[in-house]
């Protein structure tokens, strides 16, 4: 048996292992300010929002507890996707009625944000591979084969390919190839667009936390530490945090996912194996796994395990076992990298609903925008975008009417308790078991 690396060497980051700390941060908000629309959360979808506010002329402050992207969008796996969270054929029981628009909706999305990137020249990698959606078993193949009819049906852009003649290494026997998209940087992207935010006309407050968002007569109002801010209209982009703030839809449900990155590996190597594209690969398995190659030589793999929220969010670190379990995924799906050390690990929360993205007004003036279920890297800058669009007035998009709601429609509790994610995760370590003894 080939003698694995061991764990003990890798770093654990509380934030994300893409990029450092910006060098400065924009001041906290001291007093009182007054604007047209107050946007609370500097991740994807809030910059993309008050972005695009400030470029339509409305006078925008950005609210960020952190600084901007400090969140998921800088710790992410850096997958650009057209496709939605949720195996296809649970969507199509789901939201049999809503499919083709939703299969619309994603597309555009990864469409939006391959374009933003160019548009603003952002720097962060983009490499428009694709993605390929890989069984390992030929239980896994069936299924995909199946999954790949509905999203067509759907008017999906996908094809199903061979994992030998796709260039995937040996575990992967073949899959859904999704063109759209690819693979970046999201710590690259994130600072990017903050520095984009930074240089617009939108008043940003780094290190402000929204403690309370209240309606005020004809105004909304923002409580911080140091102030508060008096808007005609507030738009929430908390993701995770949500339930902190009390005006927030309730069905909001974090979870924690986390990432590891190995040592850079010799091309040369991966070419001996068969992993000859540069396509990032995602497992599907009940709780997915992916793998992909990174622009400076490394292997980067995650989730597979999620774990449920405590009270408080807050920083932290990936578990010990659960990166030890991620490393031990790695090695059953690259038997011949054993010797690839692992190098450092992170995580970030994700926000959970039913698996629809959505977006809505939660109370009079006070709209939010969240929950792409582990699936924003793409959406949650178009859809801050379009919900722009609409508080300066635009008529509602398609792709925004279609996700538009009061609130989301959230998964029962116990669905994304500590017990059932666990379950996920031994049903998916049995069917690997199974699969192997084929
Ligand atoms: C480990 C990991 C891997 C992932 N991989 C992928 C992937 O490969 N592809 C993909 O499409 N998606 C992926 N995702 C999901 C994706 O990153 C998110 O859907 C997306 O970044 C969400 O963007 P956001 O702006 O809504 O949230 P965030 O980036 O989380 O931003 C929310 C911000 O709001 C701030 N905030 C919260 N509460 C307050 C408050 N009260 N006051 C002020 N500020 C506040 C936070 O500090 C944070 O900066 C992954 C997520 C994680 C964690």
């Amino acid at each position: 048996m080939a003698k694995h690396a061991p764990t003990g060497g890798v770093t654990y980051s509380a934030f994300t292992g893409w990029t450092d700390r910006p060098a400065d941060f924009a001041p906290a908000l001291e007093g009182e300010i007054r604007c047209d629309v107050a946007v609370v959360g500097g991740g994807l979808a809030g910059m993309a929002t008050a972005l695009r506010l400030a470029e339509r002329g409305a006078d925008v402050v950005l609210l960020e507890a952190g600084y901007c992207g400090w969140g998921a969008s800088s710790r992410n796996a850096g997958y650009l996707s057209n496709a939605l969270a949720g195996d296809p054929q649970l969507l199509r029981l789901l939201y049999r009625r809503r499919l083709r628009d939703l299969v619309r909706y994603g597309e555009n999305a990864a469409e939006f944000t391959a374009g933003l990137i160019d548009r603003l020249a952002l720097d962060c990698e983009y490499d428009a591979t694709g993605n390929v959606i890989a069984g390992v078993s030929t239980g896994q193949v069936r299924r995909l084969k199946k999954n790949m009819r509905i999203l067509r049906d759907a008017g999906a852009d996908v094809e199903f390919v061979d994992g030998r003649d796709f260039g995937l290494p040996a575990t992967f026997l073949g899959g859904i190839f999704e063109r759209a998209g690819g693979l970046l940087n999201p710590g690259k992207l994130a600072l990017g667009l903050r520095a984009a935010l930074l240089a617009s006309s939108t008043k940003v407050f780094e290190r402000t936390a929204a403690q309370a968002v209240e309606p005020d007569g004809a105004d909304v109002v923002v409580g911080v530490p140091g102030g508060r801010v008096r808007a005609e209209r507030v738009v929430l982009a908390t993701n995770a945090d949500s339930r902190d703030l009390e005006i927030a839809p309730s069905g909001i449900t974090p979870v924690w996912t986390s990432l590891v990155e190995t040592e850079p590996v010799d091309p040369d190597r991966l070419a001996a194996i068969g992993w000859t594209s540069r396509t990032g690969i995602i497992t599907p398995h009940t709780i997915l796994e992916n793998y992909r190659r990174t622009a400076r030589g490394t292997i980067m793999f995650g989730t597979r395990r999620l774990q449920a929220a405590p009270p408080v969010l807050g920083a932290r670190e990936p578990d010990r076992a659960v990166v030890a379990d991620l490393v031990r995924g790695f090695h059953e799906r690259f038997p011949s990298l054993g010797y690839v050390a692992p190098q450092r690990a992170w995580g970030g929360w994700v926000a959970m609903t039913s698996f629809l993205p959505v977006a809505g007004e939660a109370a009079k003036n006070v709209f939010y925008a969240v929950s792409c279920n582990g699936h924003g890297l793409s959406q949650s800058p178009y859809i801050g975008t379009l919900l722009a669009d609409r508080l300066v007035g635009d008529e509602i998009h398609d792709d925004l009417r279609v996700i538009w709601r009061p609130r989301p429609p959230y998964m029962p509790s116990f669905a994304l308790g500590a017990a059932a994610l666990k379950a996920g995760w031994a049903l998916d370590r049995m069917s690997d078991r199974l699969s192997r003894r084929r």
